[in-house]
């Protein structure tokens, strides 16, 4: 975590600038109290649909029970509730007393295959089926906490229509972590089905809870957050000959060879890493059969992670322009296919802008912290490439613990700790407030 050196008094300047007077600052702190109040009242209920969740986990595009137990909720508030989108999403529409813009929140459903060895009570004991065997499935992401919080925010936001001057969007997302083979799903999917489209959806926050970031603490970051995750292969085409006489044809494992320091290449001297930075790894390679024949052909695969698009294009560009002349040169050939991945995690600078005095609002001055991007990829990527919008991280790694012991995300020992979510729960419900109310005045 990077402490800010300037952000901090500009956000302070920016609030004071906005609040103009004492007066109207006391006027805008009552909505945050209340809200603070209301995550105080139902903090229990949060953390028992929390355990109920991580109990009950399931995998991607199978969060059937899960659907259910959120729709219940939903309609329990009085909401407009649709399922089955991008198979078994459910969104949810609070419809406030006045009229105004529409925002949308969001929480993803899904656990994943891995078997929980953390000692909680509540700890998952599920299994399923995947990829033909037997796995155990954990919320090893802590989406279950994502789901427990937006039910939370929901309820306290539907109690409070009379301030709502607009329409808020609960979006209750399947298969973030990737779909199974050869089915579709996650943010995409959700996107194409209408989740932003079908409601005029003008703006989108998402929160990410953190298992080495403390209870309490916010990070964000505006620009590129998380990275865009594109795979990609190389398919390097020689020609067959005996080891012992390689002049007799073309061999394509020095090509590849060559190849994969080419690739370094492109980030190491190629790419503008002051502005932001970028990877590109090779996860496998494959080729021959034996020591003494070389073989027809190699092939790798490799992830790209970006953290700017125009950037993303130009690495794309250079990666296929690279291998196949260094192929080339020794008269092989080589194939590059770059798959479509997670695009970036973009948070819009006018939006991070506008709702960082509401998250410093909620959270407290010395609880935001100013980060670095990350190279993992989130597939909110997707809301945010179709409206503007803003992703947080939030701490939930009990403050006692080392940060440097905290087990991470997607590991059997990965815990959240449950007094993380109070904040969370404040988080969706004064942004929505904020963001639909600023529009109003504007
Ligand atoms: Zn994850
Ligand atoms: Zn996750």
């Amino acid at each position: 975590m990077i402490r800010p050196i300037f952000s901090k008094p500009s956000i302070i300047l920016f609030l004071v600038a906005l609040m103009g007077s004492c007066i109207a600052a006391h006027a805008q702190t009552a909505p945050y109290q209340a809200t603070r109040t209301a995550a105080e009242a139902i903090e229990g209920k949060v953390i028992e649909w929390r355990h109920h969740l991580h109990a009950n986990p399931e995998l991607s595009n199978r969060e059937f029970e899960t659907a259910k137990y959120v729709a219940n909720h939903l309609r329990e508030l009085g909401l407009e509730v649709r399922t089955g989108v991008a198979h078994t999403g459910v969104i949810g529409v609070l419809k406030g007393n006045k009229p105004g813009g529409v925002i949308a929140l969001r929480a993803d459903m899904d656990g994943l295959p891995v078997t929980e060895i953390v000692d909680l009570p509540y700890a998952s004991k599920a299994k399923a089926q995947y990829r033909g065997a037997e796995v155990g499935v954990m919320h090893a992401c802590g989406h279950d906490t994502h789901v427990a919080m937006l039910m939370g925010a929901a309820e306290i936001l539907s109690q409070r229509k009379d301030e709502i001057q607009g329409t808020i969007v609960f979006l209750f997302q399947p298969a973030e972590e990737g779909a199974p083979e050869g089915e579709e799903g996650g943010a995409s999917m959700m996107v194409r089905e209408g989740a932003l489209k079908d409601y005029g959806v003008e703006a989108a926050f998402g929160i990410h809870i953190n298992s080495q970031t403390p209870v309490g603490q916010v990070n964000y970051k505006p620009g590129g957050a998380l990275a865009a995750s594109n795979r990609f292969t190389i398919t390097v085409k020689g020609k067959q000959a005996h080891g012992s006489a390689p002049w007799a044809g073309i061999d394509p494992i020095t090509a590849a060879a060559q190849i994969i320091q080419g690739l370094q290449m492109i980030i190491a001297r190629q790419t503008q890493l002051t502005k932001e930075a970028a990877v590109i790894s090779i996860g496998k390679i494959e080729g021959g059969v034996r020591e003494n024949i070389i073989p027809n052909e190699v092939t790798m695969i490799g992830t790209i992670r970006t953290l700017d698009t125009e950037m993303k294009k130009e690495i794309f560009h250079r990666i296929e322009q690279t291998a196949t002349n260094i192929a080339a040169s020794s008269g092989a050939e080589a194939i590059v296919n770059i798959e479509p991945g997670n695009p970036v995690t973009y948070n819009d600078p006018a939006i991070t802008r506008e709702l960082m005095p509401t998250v410093v609002a909620t959270a407290g001055e010395d609880n935001v912290n100013l980060v670095r991007p990350i190279t993992g990829a989130e597939d909110f990527a997707f809301y945010a490439q179709e409206v503007p919008s803003l992703f947080l991280f939030l701490g939930g790694m009990d403050p006692e613990m080392n940060r440097a012991e905290a087990p991470g995300h997607h590991t059997p020992n990965f815990r959240v700790d449950d007094r993380g979510m109070k904040l969370g729960v404040q988080l969706y419900t004064n942004i929505a407030l904020d963001y639909l109310n600023n529009k109003a005045r504007k």
